[in-house]
């Protein structure tokens, strides 16, 4: 059969609605930036993913190398590691679970939740895994815009839930804007009976959390993760804090191993060093107000105030794309989403001061260009 034939043919084999998708727009890995730039490793100022430039723990290492157990396989019932995260959250294990990254526990929800067409809600601009995950899980998304100064428009949200609304999504502080939601507005969106997700993937970064309303809560549910705070991204560990019988139900259909034994060490000695990891997190804070104050005074870009690791710039003059690719040259790589509600920003990942300096010394000179 011609191969071409033959294409034909799987792709009628596959589900329709992901033979179809679009897929998410994932940020370039460091080796690819390095090539492109034409520079060493090092050289490369990577705040495009939100990460922690400060990396783990250094207690981290050496627990992975001095770990004697890589051949067995993890506990599918994640006890350890549960037990550990219920001291520093400070709820009982029985409501948590631990995801690979919590993009899998999104995931997760989204295969528990949706039959085929049910809606999602989410605000844009916001995270995009929310979005990607509806479409593979075969739901359909529902957008509810924020207002002008990004804040979800609660009201909207309301009107905007019907009989097949299944999730509405808010993150806190919100991912790429920054802002963080009031309490008052997830209570009453808690009341529309539809499974609430609370995603505090930067919680340590700015300490609101509703995460000790869950256990009166039958919808509720608070992700977390150790990508941001504990440095710990490429080890992929997120967990999330659940209701009683949601908790069950996921450990139920999750894959046995989904946490692997790595990550597992990696976030248990996290945990044993919170200490040196919130206080780079501080510094963090720190920076983050720094930088704000910087991109202000290059003149072409709009900065939004954040409570996250990482600021949305507005692109006054010029054009977005062409300030991320023009950075991007000098090994600067910074965040553009081609969609239509972000085309005219770039997201900025807070880095070490000296991340700072090169940047904005960069995008000096890119205004300098711009103006001709
Ligand atoms: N939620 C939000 C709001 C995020 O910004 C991110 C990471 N960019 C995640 C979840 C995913 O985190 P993880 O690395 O734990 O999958």
């Amino acid at each position: 059969m011609a191969a071409s034939n033959l294409k034909q043919k799987i792709e009628k084999l596959m589900r329709r609605h992901l033979a179809q998708a679009v897929g998410y727009q994932p940020i370039e890995p460091l080796e690819i930036l390095r090539e492109d730039a034409g520079i060493p490793v090092e050289g490369v100022v990577k705040l495009d993913g939100n990460e922690n430039p400060y990396g783990p723990s250094p207690r981290v290492a050496k627990a992975l190398a001095k770990y004697p157990f890589y051949n067995i396989y993890p506990d599918p019932q994640q006890r350890q590691m549960r037990k550990a995260l219920e001291e520093y959250v400070g709820i009982g294990a029985e409501h948590i679970v631990a995801g690979s990254g919590s993009d899998e526990l999104i995931d997760l929800l989204l295969r528990l939740f949706l039959e085929p067409g049910d809606e999602v809600i989410i605000c844009e601009p916001t995270f995009g895994m929310y979005h990607f995950s509806t479409e593979v899980c075969g739901g359909r998304v529902k957008d509810v815009p924020r207002d002008a100064l990004y804040d979800m428009d609660v009201a909207a949200v309301k009107r905007g839930v019907g009989s097949n609304t299944k999730v509405i999504f808010i993150t806190n502080p919100n991912n790429p804007t920054g802002n963080v939601t009031e309490e008052q507005a997830i209570l009453e969106l808690l009341d529309t009976g539809r499974l609430v997700v609370v995603d505090e993937a930067y919680y340590e970064f700015c300490k609101a959390t509703v995460a000790p309303l869950v256990p009166k809560y039958e919808n509720l549910v608070v992700l977390r993760t150790f990508s941001k705070w504990a440095g710990l991204a490429g080890l992929r560990l997120g967990y999330g804090i659940f209701p009683l019988k949601i908790a069950q139900y996921l450990l139920k259909i999750k894959p046995p191993y989904n946490i692997n034994a790595a990550a597992q060490v990696a976030a248990l000695e996290s945990l044993k060093d919170t200490d040196y990891l919130l206080g780079t997190v501080e510094a963090i804070v720190a920076e983050r107000e720094r930088l704000y104050v910087k991109l202000k005074e290059v003149g072409f870009l709009k900065p939004c105030p954040s409570r996250g690791n990482f600021i949305l710039c507005a692109v006054l003059e010029g054009d977005a794309l062409d300030v991320h690719r023009r950075l991007r040259e000098r090994g600067i790589s910074v965040r553009y989403f081609d969609r239509p509600s972000l085309r005219s920003f770039i997201r900025i990942s807070v880095g070490k001061p000296e991340h700072t300096d090169i940047l904005i010394e960069a995008l000096r000179d890119i205004g300098e260009k711009i103006h001709g």
